[in-house]
């Protein structure tokens, strides 16, 4: 029988999420729908659904979008040949890319000017690889595991460079990165780490409250890479966790002999989630309800040129 709650704090929103959020209501406000957005805003289902009831329209091309309309491109970044392709249509495009994506891209963009050969560690599919690799695709390696690594063949070894996708897990990539290290010992990286302070800190909330929970339940959606590294965590470290969109997934056989449920969100899923899934729990009777905070988070971004622009116009 479940008797408390753990709530993992900082959890849910990171800036950049935030801001891409922001990018697309204010974009709203400012020129009414329709708001075209290319991909998912970010990578939650509810969100989304929200922001179509407030009249944006989601594509998965920029070839979808109507010539000369406006269109908002992802907090995952884009590759250039989206931007040219947009260009070619005429679409007025407002880039949400969050800062700590677009760092990459500038690193990659740097590396490669330079003749290196890139190995990137991310997942194969996934928005943020897809644009990150479109910056130097003739320069980039995709490294997705230990295995990966070991096997990896770049095509010389004098300038090598290794880059990271933003949101993956620290301990996974510190395996990897340790195999490319021992088989290139010269391989460089960027002076300060991709992997976002966001997605350090989730993780570290969430193994901070391992030793008292029985459970982790991760808020957070099935494509959202961040979110699913915060159940990789726990799991790794032999806690039962769970992915749930919000408190409909629960399944009564994953609270048999749990007594203490974790609570977390993934970067990319509102707190409203966290205080549905909460009052789920309170419904059942649970009274106890703890916070525990591993790192205060205080972290926010401006928002995109073009809307910053307008502002100033109007
Ligand atoms: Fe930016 Fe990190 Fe949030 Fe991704 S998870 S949008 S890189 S702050």
């Amino acid at each position: 029988m479940v008797k408390r709650i753990v709530l993992a704090s900082p959890r849910g929103y990171c800036a950049g999420v935030a801001r891409a959020v922001d990018t697309v209501e204010e974009a709203l406000a400012v020129w009414g729908p329709p708001i075209y957005v290319r991909k998912q805003i970010v990578h939650n289902v509810h969100v989304v659904r929200d922001l179509e009831c407030r009249g944006a329209i989601f594509v998965d091309t920029e070839e979808d979008v109507p010539l000369g309309a406006r269109v908002v491109f992802s907090a995952h970044g884009v590759a250039p040949t989206v931007h040219e392709h947009a260009q070619a249509r005429g679409l007025q495009t407002i880039d949400a890319v969050c800062p700590l994506v677009a760092k990459v891209h500038a690193e990659a963009r740097h590396y490669a000017e330079r003749d290196y050969s890139i190995i990137f560690i991310g997942h194969a599919g996934h928005e943020e690889v897809e644009g990150t690799t479109g910056e130097a695709p003739d320069a980039i390696l995709l490294v997705e595991s230990v295995e990966d690594a070991e096997r990896v063949a770049p095509p010389q070894t004098e300038r090598l460079a290794y880059l990271t996708q933003t949101t993956l897990s620290l301990d996974e990539t510190d395996e990897i990165v340790e195999v490319l290290r021992a088989r290139f010992p010269g391989i460089e990286s960027p002076k300060r780490e991709d992997i976002c302070y966001a997605t350090t800190n989730r993780q570290r909330a969430v193994k901070a409250m391992l030793g008292e929970i029985d459970l982790l339940l991760v808020i957070g959606s099935a494509n959202s890479s961040n979110s699913n590294r915060l159940v990789d965590v726990a799991r790794s470290r032999g806690v039962a966790a769970y992915l749930i969109d919000d408190e409909s997934e629960i399944e009564d056989g994953w609270l048999a002999n749990v007594e203490s449920v974790g609570i977390t969100a993934g970067a990319s899923a509102p707190e409203v989630l966290v205080r549905r899934v909460v009052s789920w729990f309170r419904k059942r009777g649970v009274g106890e309800l703890h916070t525990r905070t591993a790192v205060s988070e205080d972290v926010s971004f401006r928002l995109p040129a073009e809307l910053q622009r307008q502002a100033a116009v109007s």
